[in-house]
């Protein structure tokens, strides 16, 4: 028999708060690597950019 194995990856932030949402980005620092819905992946990309950006800079903090 024909047979496929599906895997869903959830948002690593989600979970922690008990929620099943389906990642679609994934976060890399050196080697750990967090699977992030959309919507976490861009409020971490923008504390770090936020946190690394020169100091001239500061327009990022929305
Ligand atoms: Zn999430």
């Amino acid at each position: 028999m024909a047979r496929k194995v599906v895997t869903t990856v959830y948002c690593d932030a989600c979970a922690k708060k008990g929620l099943e949402v389906k990642a679609t980005e994934v976060l890399s620092i050196m080697a750990d690597e967090y699977d992030m819905c959309l919507e976490h992946a861009e409020k971490f990309r923008d504390q770090l950019r936020a946190a690394l950006a020169p100091s001239g800079d500061v327009a990022l903090t929305a």
